[in-house]
């Protein structure tokens, strides 16, 4: 078995792509399979919510993408969480230059994943914001799709449009099998009634992609990463956690037609 690669995007910044990676990967990995998260992005956000200092390693992605190294040397575990990472580090903003001179420059991302595939359940590519060439590599890789998230704000769907230009294309040249696997709502606030007009709006716009599990603003899910943690070992039984517990249950469902088993989230772990 080959794992299934799904990769976040949306080249607008701060709309949770690297949020709803790192904790539906944390969450994904928690029912018991087995989760690689790539950290595509060279402000390397993913790699710090996980607790990782990206200066403190010897081999990232860009070693990975540019020195040909193997993604195993890259690679850092967490066996603790089920969950493995291939970081990214500051390097990678000089990579997307390097890359453009590479043969077959858009796919060396799905190449390095293929050798670790079968080692995984599911692999997770968090996108930079961005339509460069780090995110092709990664629509590229994406064997099951990219799942959009997208923040409950005005405007939500504005720009969205050159995103799908770029899947369409990809899907075209790179990628034939790439399609829109999912689109997140986050940082929903009950308090507005712009929020519920963005939740109708998405759900007009992408009836079938949008998963019924919003993610609402909260402020544990945006402390958890300045402890270096998920939103699961920072603060289980907070209503960020529960709704990404309650988003993988449904990802599960959609793409194994399976009831996924959680662990009890104890309050002494928050
Ligand atoms: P992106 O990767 O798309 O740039 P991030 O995941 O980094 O976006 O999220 C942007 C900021 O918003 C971060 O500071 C993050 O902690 C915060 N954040 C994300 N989701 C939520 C949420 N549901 N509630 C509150 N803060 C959030
Ligand atoms: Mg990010």
């Amino acid at each position: 078995m080959t794992a299934r690669i799904y990769c976040f995007a949306n080249q607008k910044g701060g709309v949770a792509k690297t949020t709803t990676a790192v904790n539906l990967g944390a969450y994904v990995a928690a029912s018991g399979r087995r989760v690689l998260l790539v950290d595509t992005d060279p402000q390397s956000n993913a790699t710090t919510c996980l607790g990782i200092n990206p200066r403190t390693l010897s081999a990232t992605l860009y070693d990975v993408l540019i020195e040909g190294r193997a993604v195993q040397e890259a690679l850092t575990l967490t066996e603790r969480l089920n969950l493995d990472l291939l970081p990214s580090s500051t390097d990678l903003a000089g990579a997307e230059v390097e890359m453009a001179g590479l043969l077959a420059r858009e796919r060396l991302l799905a190449r390095s994943l293929a050798t670790v595939s079968d080692k995984y359940d599911y692999i997770f590519i968090d996108e930079p914001p961005s339509l460069g060439l780090l995110t092709i590599n990664g629509l590229t890789a994406a064997t099951h799709g990219v799942i959009i998230p997208v923040q409950c704000e005005y405007l939500a769907l504005e720009g969205l449009s050159l995103l799908l230009n770029t899947v369409r294309q990809v899907r075209e040249i790179l990628n034939d099998r790439l399609v829109i696997a999912g689109v997140v709502l986050t940082m929903y606030d009950a308090r507005t009634n712009l929020g519920q007009e963005v939740v109708d709006e998405v759900n007009r716009f992408f009836p079938k992609e949008t998963f019924q599990t919003i993610i609402p603003r909260n402020v544990r899910l945006s402390e958890a990463p300045s402890h270096g943690q998920t939103i699961l070992s920072y603060a289980p039984m907070s209503a960020g956690a529960m709704a990404y517990q309650a988003l993988a249950q449904e990802f599960i469902q959609r793409v194994e037609g399976a009831h996924a088993r959680m662990p009890q989230p104890s309050p002494a772990r928050s």
